[in-house]
This record gives structure tokens, sequence and C-alpha cells, in this order.
């Protein structure tokens, strides 16, 4: 089948031209993202690859619809992005990545938990200027500390692994807890709980109208003062001004972020010769707390061979049976 695959980066490339090697599909490489004024360039192509930034809406299933575009292939687990409600309208069937490595998220967010907590960003920085002082880099130790989890799904349960095995008290909200987690001596609290107990919190949910600014003026003014607060879910669970508020006034301690609610047409994009046009994001960017990574927690060698694996396999599905077992339904 030909595939068209938009937002493409060089890593993206290497590795579904390995997966790809064996398989029938021929992929078209292209940089640009995915939305209104792009989506022409899918004409003629039966099946359609994108990720976590691509418009997936309306006005856009409409042009892919006109153009012969049967299948939409994301190459991430999160679907937010997407109008399925529309999609299955013009009999389109989406499918994704439901879990590639789980481990290459959790592990992404434990690594800023410690950067954040042992202030690893200032002492590399320090360091490298000759500047040996100790000041201001005071951590705390994990052990005996307690993480409140929000969403203990794949990554979720194997982030609540990691944590425990650092000694700490893990405590969690899902709206569907799961046994494996109670197995492992995970409690399941109500949310104010979580707010309240939390040493540090990590966002492990999905983005959908349920958990959208779920971390906002109210939860946060529940929490503990200095709670460190980790998402590597979805950037819009953060209600960002909220955040900022509390990161002046001190409330909130320490923050790590590897998504952000504006991070489209910013994230995955060199603009280090250009003035950062979010005031946001720029005013996120100076304080000495806050941690931002551009949406790597998936970047891994493990988890892109899985990804590019799985979406390939995806694709055969779809041509040979017109539906994959990793279809995506229409909620509500
Ligand atoms: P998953 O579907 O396995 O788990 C999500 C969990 O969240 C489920 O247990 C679900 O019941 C729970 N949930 C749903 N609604 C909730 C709510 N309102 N409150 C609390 N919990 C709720 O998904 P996953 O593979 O663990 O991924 C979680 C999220 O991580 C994805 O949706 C995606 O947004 C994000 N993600 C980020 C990266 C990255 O590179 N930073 C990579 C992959 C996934």
């Amino acid at each position: 089948m030909h595939v068209i695959m938009f937002s493409t980066r060089p890593y993206d490339r290497e590795y579904f031209e390995a997966a790809a090697a064996k398989s029938p599909h021929q992929f078209t490489y292209i940089e640009a993202k995915l939305n209104k004024e792009t989506a022409a360039l899918a004409q003629g192509y039966p099946a359609v690859c994108v990720f976590v930034n691509d418009q997936v809406d309306a006005d856009v299933l409409e042009v892919l619809h006109a153009g012969g575009t049967r299948f939409i292939v994301l190459r991430c687990a999160g679907y937010n992005n997407v109008d399925l409600a529309t999609a299955a309208r013009y009999g389109m069937q989406v499918a994704r990545v439901p879990a590639y490595s789980p481990h290459a998220v959790a592990e992404h967010a434990v690594a800023m938990i410690l950067c954040l907590n042992r202030r690893i960003h200032r002492a590399y920085v320090r360091v490298r200027e000759g500047n040996f002082s100790l000041n201001g880099l005071i951590g705390f130790d994990l052990a005996g500390k307690t993480v409140g989890v929000v969403g203990t799904g794949a990554i979720g349960t194997v982030f609540c692994r990691i944590m425990q095995g650092f000694d700490c008290k893990v405590i969690a909200y899902d709206v569907k807890p799961n046994d494996a987690c109670r197995g492992l001596g995970v409690e399941y609290v109500e949310l104010d709980r979580l707010w309240a107990d939390s040493d540090i919190i990590s966002l492990h949910c999905p983005l959908t109208p349920a958990t959208r600014h779920l971390i906002n003026a109210k939860a946060i003014a529940r929490m503990r003062r200095g709670v460190m607060l980790i998402n590597t879910s979805r950037g819009a669970v953060i209600d960002t001004p909220a955040l900022i508020e509390a990161l002046k006034r001190g409330h909130v301690g320490y923050v790590g972020l590897d998504v952000y609610e504006e991070e489209a047409g910013v994230f995955f994009e060199d603009l280090s010769n250009e003035v950062i046009p979010d005031d946001l994001l720029a005013r996120l960017l100076t304080f000495p707390n806050v941690l931002i990574t551009g949406h790597q927690g998936f970047l891994t060698h493990e988890a892109l061979t899985a990804i590019a694996e799985t979406t390939i396999r995806n694709l055969t599905e779809l041509e040979n049976r017109g539906t994959c077992a990793n279809c995506l339904a229409v909620e509500g």
C-alpha cells in the first residue's frame, strides 16, 4: 500500500525504512505537519501516517476523504488529535500503536524526577563553567516520599513499579483501577487525597474532556507546598497559566514537562535561531526549577522499533481485512 507520512523526522525515516523493507508497503516521507493547508498532499494515497501534533480534524478529514484516503495510521498511542466520529462518518479506519515501550516514557518521567530533585540540569552547566559550588543544589531523599500517579495504564504501571524501587509510597487515581497495580501494593485513592498527600505527582492519563486542565488552580491549591509535578502525558492536562502562578508563589516546587499545551509548531522544530513566539513557554523556561524536554519520552531504540513494526502490521491488516486489531472505535 502507498503511505504518505507527515511530520517525518530523520529518526522516523530510519526506523520505518528498516521495518518496511520486507513489507509490501511504500512510504513517501514528508516533513510537513498535516493540517488543512497540507492535507491535499495526500491526494491518491490510500493511507496516511501521522504523529502527535498532526491535525486530523473534520476539515482535514474532508480533504483526505476526497483524495481517496481510507486509512489513518497513528505512529503513537495518544489520539486526542483525531476526530474519530468524522473519520467514522467517512468510513475511514483509524489505527494506533497502543503500547510500544511503556518503559521508554516511564523511565523518562523518572529521569526528570532525578534531574529536578538533584538539580543535575543546573550542576551540569555550573561545572562546565568551572563553578564547583554546591550552593542551591540541595535535593531530597526519594525514599519514604509519597508519589501520586494519575493514570495507571501501560506507562503508569511501569512508573509505579520503578518508584517503588526507590522505596517511595505510591498512591494512584484511575477511572479504571487495575489489579496489576493493586498487586504491587499501589493504593488507589480519590483525586483530592492524591493532590493532598503527594510529594511528587506524575501524570500518565490520556488527554480527554475529563482530563483537560485536570491540574488547575483549584487542584494546585489542594497540593503540598513544594510539590513536584511531572507531565509526560499530554500538555493540556495542565492549565499552564495556573501552573506559572503557582511557580511564582513557590507553591509548586519543581516542574518536569515533556509535553506542553501549545507544543504544536514548536516542539520537534529547531527554533534556536528564532524568537520563541509563545510567552507562556518563554516564561516557563525562565524558572530554575522547571525542566522541559521536547516530547522525547518515546524516543528510545526499542520504542522506535516497536512503533515502526506495529504500524507496518496495522497497515498490512488494514489492506488485507479493511480493519485491524489496533483500530480505534468511536467513543461516547
Ligand atoms: P493507557 O491507555 O495504557 O493508560 C491510560 C490510563 O489512564 C488508563 O488506565 C485509563 O483508565 C486512565 N484514565 C483515562 N481517563 C482517566 C481519567 N479521567 N483520570 C485518570 N485516569 C484516566 O495509555 P499509556 O500507554 O499508559 O499512555 C498514557 C498517555 O501517555 C497517552 O495517552 C499519551 O497521551 C501519553 N504518552 C506520551 C508519550 C511521550 O512521548 N511523552 C509517549 C506515549 C504516550
